[in-house]
């Protein structure tokens, strides 16, 4: 009994030892990165210095079509593509402001981007990206038809899309028409998980005049953005990193 508890000390001390030799080296590199952040926080948020860089994590957001490309036409005779514009550019916005996110476009202007060119994914597969998101709006022949759907292709995308999909139908309060597996070309050669958002349906009236309200849209960015940290978290505590393929 006593040997028994000498021995628990002994392997206790030892193992403190081992921590704490453990977490020396952490520790003090953690002090040393902690300097150079308080020197470059007003550089941070607007640049992102090339620290950041490293361990930042990637999003790529793709405004669907653009250019000649005009997408759907809603009810109230406006396009997709300036709807899934304005929406990106506040996702953009937001992404921007948060601490250890770095947030790239595949377009920032009306500029059409070729489908045959596959270069919405090849841009996030070149970045890197952590994770990929495509905007769009919904049409249908039935205008009676609406609600939200998130669109995946490989397994490795299912949670994200089923993340996305829980925190922008809270904010649309559309219907919940759920997440679908679909062949895409964006969500199929993104080498992250990647998926596409249909907000709501611009042929459907009630839809889209909301789809169309700067409120709207900022209730939207912000639940994007929820999804894409809550996703993050997750996927840290799984140990499921992007590249993972
Ligand atoms: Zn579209």
């Amino acid at each position: 009994m006593i040997l028994q508890q000498k021995n628990r000390i002994n392997h206790r001390t030892r193992n403190m030892l081992v921590v704490t030799l453990l977490l020396f080296p952490i520790l003090l590199m953690s002090a040393c990165s902690g300097n150079s952040d308080n020197n470059n926080n007003v550089q941070a948020n607007s640049s992102h210095n090339s620290e950041d860089k490293n361990t930042a994590f990637k999003v790529v957001i793709d405004p669907g079509h653009g250019g000649k490309d005009p997408g759907a036409t809603g009810v109230s005779g406006q396009y997709e593509k300036s709807f899934t514009l304005n929406l990106s550019k506040k996702v953009e916005k937001r992404l921007e402001q948060e601490s250890g996110m770095e947030v790239f476009m595949t377009r920032t202007d009306d500029s059409f981007i070729s489908q045959e060119s596959r270069e919405r994914p090849k841009y996030a597969n070149r970045k890197n990206a952590d994770v990929f998101i495509s905007i769009h709006g919904n049409t249908f022949s039935d205008p009676n038809v609406s609600g939200t759907e998130t669109y995946y292709y490989h397994k490795t995308s299912h949670q994200f899309a089923q993340i996305l999909q829980k925190h922008v139908v809270k904010a649309t309060e559309f219907r919940d028409r759920g997440i679908k597996k679909k062949d895409l070309f964006v969500v199929r050669d993104t080498e992250m998980p990647a998926a596409l958002l249909e907000v709501g349906f611009l042929t459907n009236s009630a839809n889209e005049s909301k789809m169309r309200t700067d409120d709207f849209q900022s209730r939207v960015a912000d639940s994007i953005v929820k999804g894409i940290k809550e996703y993050k978290e997750e996927s840290e505590k799984q140990g499921i990193f992007s590249g993972m393929f």
